[in-house]
């Protein structure tokens, strides 16, 4: 009996000993192999009846007492936000909005890498998203690279329903979208000359002058007239989509024939059809020239002066002694009313709601913000806010200069 109770402490030890003495001290541990760390770890985590937060804690506090700031800053972290990899879309965007360079990626990504966190997709899936923000059918000559607004306008709306496809799904009925825009060109010279040899005549070929043509989405609004997408900085260049970028001068037959080309283009676009959940939902166009500045508008309301009102066309001495509001210096050209202005602009130049007094007063104040240009501060009575966005639009033009 003795000798088998001698025994039994015995085995006691052997059962004990290899956990006591090689399990709990740290240097065993790391100097353990992979299955034997595994191993310990989950003898540790069932000891503690799996619980996750205490033993995250209690890496916490063993860490700061051996000083491993590492450690205690890597617990800290895996509980509230584990590295997870980054998609090739929001990858794209922090691309695109830092500037990046291709090798300027490629190194943050190696950086990242090397420290433990691989979370950057492959340059090449960089790559495929930026083709998929490109519209199909770009065409490049020497001097111009340019577009066509139905390409541009069925790739913006097809980009918007994408990623808007949450709203679709919340709505569940939308069958019929329409996509309003703004359009407008503008020139810009006195840029750097080089020595370029273009093969079109000598009079074209300078590239100090350039004319772009540009739409902006404003809105998406589905068949009972609710929002799907709204562009909430309209101002910012950022959501400028230029259609046309040439090396060419803002002339007055330039302007003339920009917009009729842009005039056949809207006139001929067709319906864009977004196939979404085995249900295809139809998109039309709905463009507004208000992408202008004060010179195209003269030009193209064929106002010869600047100080003269480009809808009536009345003169800065008419507006300051005619009392009458309904007088016929007042009436619109009849080509201003050819010009797809906003609805709203026209209905209230109809309307008889703005008394003389008041009429008389926004004659004049139209006329200021045209010879001012760029005064859009004045513009706080009815004529003036209708006009907003077309003021508006001219604040992107004062960034880039
Ligand atoms: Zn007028």
């Amino acid at each position: 009996m003795w000798l088998a109770g001698n025994m039994t402490i015995r085995l006691f030890d052997i059962n004990e000993s290899p956990q006591k003495k090689g399990g709990r001290p740290k240097l065993t541990y790391e100097a353990a192999g992979k299955r034997l760390k595994i191993k310990l770890a989950s003898e540790l985590a069932i000891e503690n009846q799996n619980s996750t937060p205490l033993l995250l804690h209690a890496a916490n506090i063993s860490a700061r007492k051996s000083t491993e700031n590492e450690v205690i800053k890597k617990s800290d972290r895996t509980g509230l936000l584990a590295p997870s990899p980054i998609t090739p879309e929001k990858a794209f965007a922090f691309f695109m909005e830092n500037g990046f360079t291709k090798q300027q990626y490629i190194n943050v990504k190696q950086l990242s890498k090397q420290h433990g966190c691989d979370i950057y997709p492959s340059y090449s899936k960089i790559a495929e998203e930026k083709l998929k923000c490109r519209p199909a059918g770009i065409e490049c000559t020497e001097n111009e690279a340019k577009v066509s607004m139905q390409n541009l306008l069925n790739h913006t709306a097809s980009r918007i329903l994408l990623m808007q496809k949450e709203v679709c799904e919340i709505l569940s009925d939308v069958t019929q979208c329409t996509l309003i825009f703004s359009y407008g060109f503008d020139g810009s010279t006195g840029h750097s000359l080089y020595k370029q040899k273009l093969s079109i005549a000598e009079s074209q070929s300078l590239d100090d002058s350039l004319f772009v043509t540009s739409i902006i989405p404003i809105k998406m609004i589905d068949q009972k007239q609710r929002v799907i997408w709204l562009n909430k900085s309209p101002q910012s260049i950022r959501f400028c989509r230029p259609l046309k970028i040439a090396y060419l001068k803002e002339t007055t037959s330039l302007i003339l024939e920009e917009k009729e080309n842009l005039d056949n283009q809207i006139k001929n676009l067709d319906l864009y059809v977004h196939a979404f959940q085995s249900n295809a939902i139809f998109v039309k166009f709905d463009g507004h020239l208000t992408l202008i500045d004060g010179k195209v508008l003269n030009i193209l309301t064929g106002t010869n002066s600047c100080q003269s009102c480009p809808m009536c066309g009345a003169k800065p001495t008419q507006l300051l002694t005619t009392i009458d509001f309904y007088s016929k210096i007042f009436v619109m050209k009849p080509h201003t009313d050819q010009m797809p202005l906003p609805a709203e602009v026209v209905d209230l130049l109809d309307s008889p709601i703005i008394s003389p007094g008041v009429g008389h007063k926004n004659g004049s104040t139209s006329q200021n913000s045209c010879a001012e240009d760029t005064d859009e501060e004045n513009g706080n009575d009815d004529v003036s806010d209708t006009f907003e966005i077309e003021l508006e639009e001219e604040v992107p033009d004062d960034i880039e200069n």
